[in-house]
């Protein structure tokens, strides 16, 4: 096991250039954070492992609540919808701590001037255990509402009944969607430049793609901790709030106008990429080491599109000030509302969703005369 930004030749080695990433006998068994079970079989093994489910039981499990997504939001619902004395599960179908878990350090949630995100999401998640079950590795595949008024849920592994339900799926990075993307993720493709940027640095080239706030703050870390940085966006002006713009301007960071990435290539590890100018149609080759992209958000609406829950224009589930979605019963909170993407928004909005569920579960608004 090794501490790459300590062991940087064994992290060159194995061309390990995002965080974290589990080498064993020179075979990369897991990228990102594993559940705990996962890892433990693929450090055993040694082999590439999928994340490994619970047997399904078919076994319906009754609950008050059952919460959609583990991260900030999520567990935040859990401990205010059980300490309110709802029976609650928060089930994940990946590992708890949702975006913040992979982040590795949160300076701006109040109480703690600078938190590592996994610690963060460890508390949130301690807390919600002493009031809520949480289950990992269980993904939410389906809703259904009963004429009672009750949810049917189905799950990768299980079954639930439930009088009301909170959905706090997030959002994911936006993908460029374009030739060696996906192959090159954690080999030089990156859509976090604070989990990543430190391969980087001693001047390795590398381009960040987007022109939005997002892609401005990366491009200025990227540049602080020594990484030779070129901004590569599709228009002719930057979308970054002003103070960005000038930041950047003043940092003399190049802009590649005009142009999008076509292809990223390389061989173990990202070493060039095709760059077409939209302007003249012509296409370029451009030597870089990595590639940061920012682009955007994605929600992660795939079940509210299946439950028919009503989206705004960006996919993002509607919701009312009390965090009602257009289904009496269901609940949405945090990323996957859209507005600002913060911890300290997704909590707050936890809390609002929860204590609304329960409010509406002890007098239904959408019943005549409660
Ligand atoms: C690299 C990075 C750095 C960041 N840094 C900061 C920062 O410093 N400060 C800050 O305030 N914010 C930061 N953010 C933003 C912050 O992480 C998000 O705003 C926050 O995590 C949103 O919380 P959430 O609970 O809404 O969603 P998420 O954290 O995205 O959690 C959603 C969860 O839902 C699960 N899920 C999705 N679909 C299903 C399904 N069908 N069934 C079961 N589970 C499902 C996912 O596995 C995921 O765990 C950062 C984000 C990133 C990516």
């Amino acid at each position: 096991m090794i501490e790459a930004g300590e062991n940087r030749e064994l992290a060159k080695k194995f061309a390990v250039s995002s965080v974290p990433q589990t080498v064993v006998n020179g075979n990369i068994v897991a990228v990102s954070l594993q559940p705990e079970e996962a890892f433990v079989d693929a450090v055993m093994s040694g082999a590439p492992v999928e994340i490994k489910l619970p047997e399904r039981t078919g076994e319906m499990v009754e609950k008050d609540m059952v919460v959609i997504g583990a991260g900030p939001a999520g567990l935040t619902a859990a401990i205010y919808a059980a300490r309110s004395g709802m029976s609650t599960v928060v089930l994940d179908r990946a590992n708890i701590g949702g975006q913040v878990a992979i982040t590795p350090v949160v300076e701006n949630y109040p109480g703690y001037t600078r938190i590592p995100g996994k610690t963060l999401t460890d508390m949130m998640a301690q807390q919600a255990l002493e009031y809520s079950e949480i289950r990992q590795g269980e993904e939410v595949t389906d809703v259904k509402k009963n004429t009672d008024g009750t949810f049917d849920l189905t799950t990768t592994s299980s079954r639930y009944r439930a009088r009301c339900i909170i959905i706090a799926t997030g959002a994911e990075h936006t993908k460029l969607g374009v030739p060696g993307e996906k192959r090159f993720f954690g080999r030089g493709v990156s859509y976090c430049a604070t989990c990543d940027g430190y391969f980087f640095k001693d001047d390795k080239k590398v381009i960040i793609v987007g022109g939005g706030s997002t892609a401005a703050i990366e491009a200025l870390y990227l540049e602080s901790i020594g990484v030779d940085i070129t901004m590569v966006h599709r228009r002719s002006k930057l979308r970054a709030e002003q103070k960005l713009q000038e930041s950047i301007k003043e940092r003399n960071i190049p802009i590649i106008w005009d142009s999008v990435v076509e292809e990223i290539k390389g061989d173990e590890l990202v070493r060039s990429v095709r760059l077409k100018n939209l302007k003249n149609g012509e296409s370029k080759e451009m030597k870089v080491d990595g590639v940061f992209i920012a682009v955007g958000y994605d929600p992660v609406n795939g079940l509210a599109k299946k439950i028919g829950l009503e989206l705004t224009d960006d996919g993002y589930i509607k919701v009312d000030e009390q965090h009602r979605t257009s289904v009496e019963g269901i609940y949405a909170a945090g990323d996957i509302t859209g507005g600002i993407k913060q911890i300290v928004t997704a909590v707050g909005q936890g809390s609002v969703a929860a204590i609304n569920a329960f409010e509406d579960n002890m007098k239904p608004y959408w019943k005549e005369g409660s």
